[in-house]
């Protein structure tokens, strides 16, 4: 008996371990999907004037609404002229992790079911356990897609409160066809979230999900500034749907569960968007070539719209390494990716030049 055993522990918590990718320091790291450009010296000291600003009124509470932030999110979201938005279609929270966390918190529980496609976050199921949401996947197609006679079926069998569609997905990096996603909104008896968090990273032409918001009602399309916006450290990830699911979630967040940092920072970010959005078409340009030189070394890569590429497979033959060695020997070689499955696949982050220059090094030496 360990000494977690001998607390009242939640049974279904008894044996879970802690989400998240191993944090190691080694020179090239390509396992969590990070932007690989901090942050310029411009935005450091604008970011650096408005922390210190909300440092002289730390001993007030925040803006429990955060209603300056998601103005500017609305703007941001509305600026490409295909949507518009305002404040009452936006709300944020520390990452859209918590985010989601908060949609199953006031659409799941206990009786009712999440609906998502295997492979895809594994997130997920943690958001359905944490809330005693049940937990129903269905398998993706061979090339990641969602059939949508299959969708339709899982949709009549478990009538879900919650459906959860990662475009593009983790870890394959495929997106999923507009009109995919228009027949589960038509059909689903609950909310359908479409989580874009590589949203940015889209090849061109390539429309998102918030182009459906004025016909579906019941539809939540989740962004972060995790990705793309290089601000992963800062924390904060929002959603953009109608203003009562909207104010559905109000009702579950803890009271000022934003800090007024948080807030301060993130508008910072979103004034700065252009120049921390500024190597966004360079990473894309680099996971293209990625997928193409993958191809050409005889290896299988999905179609990738995010800032990570899914490939493989690496299969458990006597004598060639499988995927769990392939990784363990990049890792050798000071390059760490991500086992994240589907089994006999490995995922590759978008980084540096360099970075990826050292992967591709790394890769050729362990697979020769
Ligand atoms: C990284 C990621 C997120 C974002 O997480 P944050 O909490 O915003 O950092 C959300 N969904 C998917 C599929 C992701 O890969």
């Amino acid at each position: 008996m360990t000494a977690l055993d001998r607390l009242p522990l939640r049974e279904e918590l008894r044996g879970a371990v802690p989400y998240g990718a191993p944090q190691l320091d080694v020179p090239v790291q390509l396992n969590t999907n990070e932007n690989p450009y901090p942050p310029g010296e411009a935005v450091v000291a604008d970011i650096a004037a408005a922390a210190a600003a909300a440092a002289r009124s730390l001993n007030r509470y925040p803006d429990r609404d955060a209603v300056a932030l998601r103005a500017d999110l609305a703007a941001y979201l509305s600026g490409d002229g295909d949507v518009a938005l305002g404040v009452e279609n936006l709300w944020a929270a520390n990452g859209s992790n918590e985010v989601m966390q908060q949609v199953l918190l006031a659409f799941g529980g206990p009786g009712r079911t999440a609906l998502s496609f295997a492979p895809t976050y594994s997130m997920y199921p943690e958001y359905a356990r944490d809330t005693h949401t049940g937990w129903v996947t269905e398998p993706r197609t061979a090339d990641f897609a969602i059939g949508r006679a299959a969708a339709l079926t899982a949709l009549a069998a478990h009538r879900p409160s919650v459906v959860l569609l990662a475009s593009p997905n983790n870890p394959t990096g495929t997106v999923l066809p507009l009109a995919d996603i228009e027949a589960i909104c038509e059909a689903a008896p609950g909310v359908v979230v479409v989580d874009e968090a590589y949203a940015e990273f889209r090849r061109s032409g390539t429309p998102s999900a918030l182009t459906l918001l004025p016909r579906y009602r019941h539809l939540v399309v989740t962004r972060t500034m995790s990705k793309a916006f290089a601000l992963a450290g800062g924390r904060l990830g929002y959603l953009a749907a109608d203003p009562t699911v909207v104010d559905a979630l109000r009702i579950v967040r803890l009271p000022y569960h934003l800090s007024a940092v948080s807030q301060a920072v993130a508008r910072v970010a979103l004034a700065h968007a252009d120049e921390l959005l500024a190597r966004v078409d360079e990473l894309r340009a680099e996971r293209d070539a990625t997928v193409a030189w993958l191809r050409a070394q005889g290896l299988r890569a999905a179609d990738s719209d995010a800032n990570f590429v899914l490939f493989g497979t690496f299969p458990t033959t006597p004598g060639a390494p499988d995927a769990h060695a392939v990784w363990q020997r990049l890792l050798d070689r000071g390059v760490l990716i991500r086992e994240t499955g589907p089994q006999g696949w490995l995922r590759v982050s978008i980084g540096t030049a360099e970075e990826m220059a050292a992967f591709r090094q790394a890769l050729t030496e362990v697979t020769r």
